[in-house]
C-alpha cells in the first residue's frame, strides 16, 4: 500500500510572533515581544479584552490564551500588551503560505497560521521527509523571522496532532507505528475534535486517555455520542478521512476560514475576524476580475458543532464592504451564542458579468466603494499591505469604513 507523507505546519504564537517581526521591521531597536512577558489582546475597552496570543515567558506566569486581560495583569503586572493588528497578520500569513508553495505544489491553508503540505513522493527530490521538515523549519525561521512546529505523518489528523507536541521551533513525527507510544498516553481532551463537554462525558465513562478511547467499545461510544462518537473513536485509533474540516477549502473558489485558539463569545470580536476574512476574499475576487453573488458564513463552535447560512445577493459584487455586511447578517442569523472556535466566509457563483439591481442611491454608493476597493488593492500591490488599513483595525471601532491613513499616521495612533 502506498503511503502518504503529510506535514502540518503551525506558526508558534502566531499573532505575537508576527507582531514582533513587524515591530522589528519598522524599528530595529524595538523590543522583541517574544523575549519578554507579552501578550496580544484587547478590544474596544482594554478591561474587556482577552489574551489572543502570549509569549513563552508570559506563559511561565500562567497566562493562558483566551483569558481576560484583567486576570493576565494580575498574574504579571509588568505584562506588555499590544492590540492586534490583523492587516499585519494577514500579510505575514501570506508570506508563510507563499514560502510553503516553493517546497510543494500541494498546500492547503487550514487557518491564518496553519497549513498542510502534501509531500508524498517528494523523497527523490528532497530526501528523508523528517530531515527535510527540519530544513523547512529553519528556512522559515531565517527567511521570515518566526518559528513554526511541523508535524510529520501519513495523514492530516496525525500530522496535526504531532505539530501540537512540545513547542516552539520543533519537528515531531507521529506515524501509525508510533500511535501507541506517542498518542495513546495523552489526555483525551488533547485529541482533535474532543471539546470540553465531550471530554467531561468521556471521563465520566472512565475514559481519561486517548488510548482508553481507542480501546473502548465502538458501539458504546457511537451510541453515546452519535456521529461525533464515530469520528473521535476513529481519530483515537489514528483513522481519519482526507478532510479534517467541513469548512470549504480556502483556495477553492473564493473563501477563507480562520481557526481561533480561544473561545470567542461576543459578536464584536467575531465580526472583527469576519472582516479580516472578507478583506482577503474581496481582494482575491477583484484580483481575478470577477463578481460573486452568493455569500456564506460557517461557524464552528467549541464542541465542533457546525452552523452555516448562505444567501444570494440581488446583484453581483466585488465590494468588500458588501460581502462583509452580508456576512454579518448571516452570522447574526446563524450564531446560537455557543463559544466560537472557527469562522469561515465563502462566496460563490463567480462570474465575469456584473449585474446590478441597486436603486440609484445604492448604485452610486457601491460604484464608489468598488472604485475605492480597487484603488486600495493597487496601493497594497505597490506599497505593501501596511500602506492602507481599515480604521477599525486601528482603533477597534467596527465602523467598517476604510481609512486612508498612511503608515505615519498609523504609528502616531499606535503610540498614543
Ligand atoms: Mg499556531
Amino acid at each position: 500500500m502506498s503511503s502518504s507523507t503529510i506535514y502540518h505546519i503551525d506558526v508558534n504564537s502566531a499573532f505575537l510572533s508576527w507582531q514582533s517581526c513587524y515591530d522589528i521591521s519598522i524599528d530595529a531597536n524595538a523590543v522583541d515581544l517574544r523575549t519578554i512577558p507579552a501578550a496580544i489582546g484587547g478590544s474596544q475597552e482594554m478591561r474587556h479584552g482577552i489574551v489572543l496570543a502570549k509569549s513563552t515567558s508570559a506563559k511561565a506566569y500562567g497566562i493562558q490564551t483566551g483569558e481576560p486581560l484583567v486576570n493576565a495583569y494580575r498574574k504579571c503586572p509588568s505584562l506588555v500588551v499590544k492590540q492586534p493588528d490583523f492587516s499585519v497578520y494577514v500579510e505575514y500569513s501570506n508570506r508563510f503560505i507563499k514560502l510553503l508553495h516553493e517546497h510543494t505544489p500541494i498546500v492547503e491553508q487550514y487557518s491564518i497560521d496553519e497549513a498542510y503540505c502534501d509531500m508524498t513522493g517528494m523523497e527523490l527530490l528532497h530526501g528523508n521527509p523528517v530531515q527535510y521538515a527540519n530544513r523547512l523549519r529553519k528556512e522559515i525561521k531565517s527567511h521570515l523571522g518566526f518559528t513554526v512546529n511541523i508535524g510529520v505523518s501519513s495523514n492530516k489528523l496525525l500530522a496535526k496532532m504531532a505539530s501540537d507536541f512540545t513547542k516552539p521551533d520543533k519537528v515531531h513525527t507521529l506515524f501509525p507505528s508510533e500511535i501507541e507510544e506517542k498518542l495513546w498516553p495523552l489526555p483525551v481532551e488533547s485529541l482533535f475534535y474532543v471539546g470540553k463537554s465531550t471530554a467531561a462525558k468521556l471521563k465520566s465513562l472512565g475514559i481519561k486517555t486517548i488510548g482508553a478511547l481507542a480501546h473502548s467499545d465502538y458501539n458504546v461510544i457511537k451510541k453515546t455520542f452519535k456521529k461525533h462518537g464515530e469520528v473521535i473513536w476513529n481519530y483515537a485509533n489514528g483513522i481519519a478521512p482526507d478532510t479534517l474540516s467541513d469548512m470549504p477549502a480556502p483556495n477553492k473558489g473564493y473563501g477563507n476560514s480562520l481557526t481561533i485558539h480561544f473561545d470567542v463569545t461576543d459578536a464584536d470580536t467575531a465580526k472583527k475576524f469576519l472582516l479580516s476574512l472578507c478583506e482577503t476574499v474581496g481582494e482575491r475576487i477583484r484580483l481575478d476580475g470577477v463578481y460573486i453573488s452568493v455569500v456564506s458564513v460557517t461557524i464552528v463552535d467549541s464542541e465542533f458543532g457546525h452552523r452555516s447560512k448562505q444567501t444570494t445577493l440581488d446583484s453581483t459584487t466585488n465590494v468588500t464592504e458588501l460581502i462583509y455586511q452580508t456576512a454579518c447578517h448571516l452570522f447574526d442569523a446563524a450564531w446560537n451564542k455557543k463559544p466560537i472556535r472557527q469562522l469561515g466566509v465563502s462566496t460563490s457563483h463567480a462570474s465575469e458579468q456584473k449585474y446590478e439591481q441597486y436603486n440609484l442611491f445604492d448604485m452610486d454608493k457601491y460604484e464608489k466603494l468598488s472604485k475605492l476597493n480597487n484603488a486600495i488593492d493597487n496601493i497594497h500591490t505597490k506599497y505593501g499591505k501596511d500602506s492602507i488599513i481599515r480604521a477599525c483595525f486601528l482603533d477597534n471601532n467596527m465602523s467598517g469604513k476604510t481609512s486612508l491613513s498612511v503608515e505615519k499616521q498609523r504609528k502616531k495612533i499606535k503610540k498614543q
